[in-house]
């Protein structure tokens, strides 16, 4: 029998919280990842309450928490005009608050957590295909120089991202579609009236919304469903610095299954949406610390029947507020901001709103 237990393939957030994860319940396993290094890109900004929640025992969340920003409102604005800030200290949780952090950071930690717990990343390995031979799994791998070698495990992970190497091998379609639009992103410093300390929803009658995150303390992420987010910023902002920018295009594709035979998805690899909601990343983390889970108790037959309901659940959670966010004039935009503004004097349905926006979910 293989010594490894598990292979996992892919060490972005998603593949290193499952390593920790199955390394404190003594499980071996080897971490093989592409890239040479982890990403330098602030990529997914927003720790939820329930990551930090499912990622308190490994004694991950005390050092996240160290290190990003707590935010505790969230504004929504129309035509240049509030129409509600959302308290996320009413919902009753610990985590009452979302983790502000680039993904570069909460890479670095994850990383560094479990080399302390023993384990490298074998960086510059490339999956090339496995084959399943029921008792155990056989992967080749490519080295950066072109060596092939064989790694075996009794079961394989595929944690990697969205064109998974995994997925391919397993067959499995991954359904769904593009949105049309292209959208934009800029990390930025800038003097404008919002401060660095609360979440923004810019909403206007007709054209695309701008959304802003603090990611620090002179720092912010803006996202726009256009392609110049920059463009997109609320007239008298000055901007100071443009640390990075990008363009991008949303899905929403989920795979049909998360497991076939000894192999199973997790993260981007199952499932991508878009940012409205900021559930990416945090749904990628709950999947892997459901995997380790179950392969200590031995019921990953279940993992996909568990996962795959839940993933649904919340591609068609993130769609309808993209949606909701994207109404076009007419009576859906008048009554949504009606509710908002309803919202807005009472603290009753904002407690209703907060756990879905902290991704509270139990
Ligand atoms: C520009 C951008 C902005 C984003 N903004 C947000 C946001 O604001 N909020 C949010 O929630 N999400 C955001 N995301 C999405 C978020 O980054 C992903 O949901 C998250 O990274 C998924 O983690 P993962 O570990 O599943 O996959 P990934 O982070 O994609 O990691 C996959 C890893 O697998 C490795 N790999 C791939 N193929 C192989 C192979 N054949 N062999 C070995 N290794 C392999 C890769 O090198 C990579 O390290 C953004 C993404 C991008 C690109």
């Amino acid at each position: 029998m293989p010594t490894t237990t598990v292979l996992i393939v892919g060490a972005g957030p998603v593949g290193l919280v499952a390593a920790i994860e199955l390394t404190r319940r003594d499980i071996p396993i080897r971490v093989v990842d592409r890239s040479e290094q982890r990403t330098k890109l602030s990529k997914a900004v927003g720790i939820n309450s329930q990551s930090l929640e499912l990622l308190e025992p490994s004694g991950l969340t005390e050092r996240l928490l160290a290190s990003g920003i707590r935010i505790q409102r969230a504004n929504i604005w129309f035509d240049g005009a509030r129409m509600l800030t959302l308290d996320l200290a009413l919902a009753r949780h610990r985590f009452n608050f979302i983790l502000a952090l680039a993904q570069s950071e909460t890479e670095r930690i994850l990383e560094e957590a479990l080399s302390e717990r023993g384990v490298t990343v074998d960086r510059q390995a490339s999956l090339t295909g496995f084959e399943d031979h029921g008792d155990r799994v056989t992967a080749g791998l490519r080295a950066a120089d072109g060596t092939e070698s064989e790694a075996n495990a009794r079961r394989l992970l595929g944690a990697d991202g969205s064109h998974s190497r995994v997925r391919q091998v397993l067959d499995i379609p991954f359904k769904g579609a593009r949105y049309d639009e292209t959208w934009s992103l800029a990390d930025i410093t800038l003097d404008w009236p919002h401060g660095y300390g609360e979440i923004n929803l810019f909403l206007s009658a007709g054209g695309p919304m701008l959304f802003t995150v603090p990611i620090g303390p002179d720092r912010i992420r803006a996202i726009s469903q256009t392609d110049d987010v920059l463009g997109m910023l609320p007239s008298g902002t000055r901007v100071e610095t443009v640390h990075w920018q990008s363009t991008f295009h949303v899905a929403l594709r989920q795979a049909e299954r998360y497991q076939r035979g000894n192999a199973y998805l997790a993260g981007d690899a199952a499932h991508v949406h878009s940012p409205a909601g900021g559930r990416g990343m945090n749904l990628g983390i709950w999947d892997a610390c459901s995997f380790a889970e179950r392969c200590a108790a031995g019921t990953l037959d279940g993992y996909s029947a568990e996962r795959h309901p839940i993933g649904a659940r919340i591609l068609a959670i993130t769609d309808r507020m993209f949606r909701i966010a994207s109404l076009p004039p007419g009576p859906g935009q008048l009554l949504r901001n009606a509710l908002m503004r309803t919202a807005a004097r009472l603290p009753v349905i904002q407690r209703q709103i907060a756990p879905q926006l902290l991704g509270i979910e139990r």
